[in-house]
């Protein structure tokens, strides 16, 4: 996708914090940290949101989930916990249409979100 930031960011056409990235996955610093870690791990392919995920993307998005993990545990969030989160359209918020798992960690979070 041309114009897609994310696309800009993973191809280095656009200035980012890549904390991870392999073959198929790339993670970086949120620009507008919501919590003191605060990391969107996507994947390489553009995929608009979850809601165009087939069964065949099955793998990638398993992989998003444990990078976002690894990531997490890296960042020693495991004991006390963190959250990810997909936001898919409007009403959920997403602002930018390609997928990513939020991840975040570092203070409470409150049930049910906002
Ligand atoms: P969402 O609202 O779920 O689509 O999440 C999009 C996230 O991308 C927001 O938390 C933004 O702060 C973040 N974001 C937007 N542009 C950039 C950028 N250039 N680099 C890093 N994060 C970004
Ligand atoms: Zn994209």
């Amino acid at each position: 996708m041309d114009n897609c930031i994310f696309c800009k960011i993973i191809k280095r056409q656009q200035p980012a914090k890549i904390v991870y990235e392999d073959e198929e996955v790339v993670a970086i610093e949120d620009i507008r940290p919501q919590a003191p870690v605060h990391l969107l791990v996507m994947p390489r392919k553009h995929l608009p949101s979850l809601k165009e995920a087939e069964n065949s993307d099955g793998p990638m998005l398993g992989r998003l989930f444990t990078v976002a993990a690894q990531l997490a545990r890296e960042r020693q969030l495991e004991a006390r916990g963190y959250r990810t989160v997909i936001n898919n359209g409007p009403w959920a918020g997403q602002t930018v249409d390609h997928l990513h798992v939020h991840m975040l960690g570092g203070r409470v979070f409150h049930w049910p979100p906002g």
